[in-house]
């Protein structure tokens, strides 16, 4: 018996292994969740249907975020095999590599800016609304952040802005989703070596950096983000919504950098 058992999970956002989504993914899956997948393109399709076969899955369902179409074609779909179902895992971002290094003021464009936007951001509003009818009672709709979205890292640059938005967008969606029992949380996940953040340069150093001096003295993995998404995709959590919770081995609470042991 898992905490999730009977609960029906959309999951987005896995590129590989390495993808935070497949680490929710595993822990959603250990707690009795039953799930289906998104996939940006043909060619992850069958890496998707791939790993969704290794979690008794079969649903496997086109959705690039940056089509209005795709957003609506991908809930039509999952309609036609879950009438209702319980929990939303948004785990996808985007800005042009060129913009994630160097100075913000430098590199930032109004295109770049956008786009940054659109598919890290209004995706996860744009979702919220077509599942919205889908729902069942109780359920719960998570995001992925990061510590840009409230302080300003190096070559992070335009997903700062684009994290602060996100997180904004999910205080706004838990007011208007609260009343239906519906919440709306986000996690702040620290660095962790993906697809996504292999494009923030100079990413190596911030691992080492951040392992070095944060209280756990480690980087955090994303089954550390897993079980933390399971905890909010549960009734265990009832009492949680329009938060970010940071999942970053207590990296965002330190005030000085001045290592003593
Ligand atoms: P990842 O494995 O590369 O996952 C990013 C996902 O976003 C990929 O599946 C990617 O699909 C998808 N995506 C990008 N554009 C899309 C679009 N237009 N439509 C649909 N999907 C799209 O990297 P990750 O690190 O796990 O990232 C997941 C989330 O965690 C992101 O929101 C990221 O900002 C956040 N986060 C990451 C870290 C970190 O250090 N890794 C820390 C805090 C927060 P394709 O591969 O097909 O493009």
């Amino acid at each position: 018996m898992g905490f999730l058992d009977g609960k029906k999970a959309l999951v987005t956002g896995i590129a590989s292994k390495r993808s935070i989504a497949y680490g929710i993914a595993e822990c959603l899956h250990r707690e009795g969740a039953q799930l289906a997948f998104t996939y940006q393109n043909e060619k992850l399709k069958p890496r998707v249907e791939k790993f969704a076969g290794t979690f008794n899955s079969n649903i496997v369902i086109p959705l690039d975020v940056s089509s209005d179409e795709e957003i609506k074609n991908a809930f039509k779909t999952l309609k036609s095999e879950w009438k209702h179902f319980d929990i939303l895992i948004h785990s996808i971002a985007f800005a042009p590599s060129e913009e994630l290094q160097g100075t913000y003021i430098d590199s930032v464009t109004r295109e770049g800016f956008n786009t940054a936007h659109e598919i890290s951001s209004y995706s996860f509003a744009a979702m919220a609304r077509e599942a919205r009818p889908m729902l069942n009672k109780n359920a719960s709709l998570i995001t992925m952040s990061y510590l840009g979205a409230v302080k300003s890292i190096p070559n992070y640059n335009v997903m700062g802005p684009s994290k602060a938005s996100l997180e904004a967008n999910v205080r706004f969606l838990a007011a208007d989703l609260g009343p239906d029992t519906i919440r709306v949380n986000a996690i702040s996940a620290g660095p962790i070596k993906t697809l996504a953040a292999s494009g923030v340069s100079g990413f190596r150093g911030l691992l080492k950096h951040v392992e070095s001096i944060t209280p756990l003295r480690r980087n955090v993995t994303i089954q550390d983000v897993g079980n933390t998404a399971a905890f909010l995709s549960s009734d265990l959590s009832a009492g949680i919504t329009g938060e970010t919770i940071y999942v970053d081995a207590g990296y965002r609470n330190l005030g000085m950098t001045f290592v003593t042991n």
